[in-house]
């Protein structure tokens, strides 16, 4: 029986473990999912602030018509805020320091010229109260929630994690990921090949997926078509990762051993063989220890296929990131498929002059036409055939 690719996804997040957390340094957060919510240390800003380089006043004297003013003192940022003596006198102020007591606007330097420490207002000035300062807590409140747990860590949401006064964040921890290819056919980049052999590029391309989105524990193996290496190897495997990842093996042929194998080390399968093309034997299990094991049909593309559809969205809920909503995409051209199977279709995204986007197919020859792929920019899921998919047809975007 075969089982949907939205069935099998279903599956195989409800069987999977969440991942465990770490306290982790903030400088190595950044692609890590937030475990803990992020609460305003202060106020922001946490005191009233100068906004342009200049000098601050008491804007009542300028609206008085006062053009002249002492320079009493210069405050530069990280300064504690000085008093000013009197309404006649200014305090220059740099962008950044805390508007000094008794002040209630900031005239830039651009308007006015210093000399000898007496400054003359050049034309008209807006002296309305608070002109260049940003009051203390106008974009945030103390106490306020600023990042909640499940957050993606980009570049902004570290930089909140910083203000809010913390040298390590709760994130999930990353699951160790064991990268295997099985096949006797297979040789490694930088061996001499013979005519019958093929390179082992699966495990490339799924090391460089996994890497691309941040994962760095990231080992691989190679084992051969031989029920006591899988054994012996895949036991170990699963004793020390949490996340195996193999490609081949688990189609319907005489040396397609892995399901097998996998079963008798314990793992139970939880499903095999998804209606999809290509990647129809993918093949799911979960180890003693809920050690997630992914089979990949070996076909390069269905190989990519599989991982970004299946393994990589599973992981990142498994780590209890928030869902990002998924990218949806209109077809550029019809496209038509005979099977009564779910269809992933590789495209190139091209934008059309007002900016929209669409997919452009590149069917491949076959799942193992690779050299297809040159260009795309990942593969649509559209539903089950026998059925033309008209132009404008509006599917889900999977990007490599
Ligand atoms: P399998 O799923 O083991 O039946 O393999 C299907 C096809 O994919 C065969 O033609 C294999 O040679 C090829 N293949 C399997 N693993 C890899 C790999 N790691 N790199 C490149 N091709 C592979
Ligand atoms: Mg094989």
């Amino acid at each position: 029986m075969l089982i949907t690719p939205q069935a099998a996804a279903a599956a195989i997040d409800a069987e999977l473990p969440g991942l465990p957390i770490e306290a982790r340094p903030l400088s190595q957060c950044v692609g890590g999912t937030l475990r803990e919510n992020i609460y305003a240390e202060r106020d922001y800003p946490p005191f009233d602030r100068v906004c342009m380089d200049g000098i601050a006043i008491a804007s009542e004297a300028a609206r008085r018509g006062l053009r002249r003013f002492a320079v009493q003192a210069t405050q530069a940022a990280g300064a504690p805020p000085l008093t000013l003596a009197n309404a006649e006198s200014v305090i220059e102020v740099m962008t950044g320091a805390s508007l000094p007591w008794g002040t209630d606007c900031v005239i830039p330097l651009e308007h006015y010229v210093l000399d000898q420490g007496v400054v003359m207002l050049t034309g008209p000035v807006n002296d309305t109260p608070f002109r260049n300062v940003q009051r203390r807590g106008e974009d945030g409140r103390h106490g306020t929630l600023m990042l909640e747990a499940g957050t993606l860590l980009g570049a902004p949401e570290i930089a909140i994690a910083a203000s809010a006064g913390l040298a390590r964040v709760r994130v999930s921890s990353q699951p160790a990921f064991m990268v295997i290819s099985t096949g006797d056919e297979l040789v490694e980049p930088g061996e001499p090949i013979a005519g019958h052999q093929i390179r082992r590029s699966n495990t490339y391309a799924v090391i460089a997926a996994l890497r691309a989105r941040g994962f760095d524990r990231v080992s691989n193996d190679h084992l051969l078509d031989e029920e006591a290496m899988l054994s012996d190897r895949l036991s170990l495997h699963l004793a020390t990762h949490e996340v195996l990842i193999l490609s081949g093996g688990v189609s319907m042929g005489r040396f397609d051993l892995v399901p097998k194998v996998l079963q008798s080390l314990g793992v139970r399968q939880v499903f095999h063989r998804v209606a999809q093309r290509p990647g129809k034997p993918l093949w799911f299990g979960i180890g003693p220890r809920g050690q997630a094991v992914f089979g990949l049909p070996g076909n390069p593309v269905s190989t990519l296929i599989c991982l970004v559809r299946f393994v990589i969205p599973a992981i990142i809920i498994a780590m209890g990131t928030r869902r990002p909503a998924a990218e949806r995409i209109g077809l550029a051209k019809s496209v038509h498929f005979d099977l009564p199977l779910a269809y992933f279709l590789p495209v190139v995204v091209q934008i059309d002059e007002w900016g929209r986007p669409w997919a452009s197919p590149r069917p491949t020859n076959t799942s193992g036409d690779f050299l297809s792929l040159i260009g795309t920019d990942g593969f649509v899921e559209l539903p089950p055939g026998p059925v033309t998919y008209p132009k404008g047809f509006v599917a889900p975007l999977y990007r490599w």
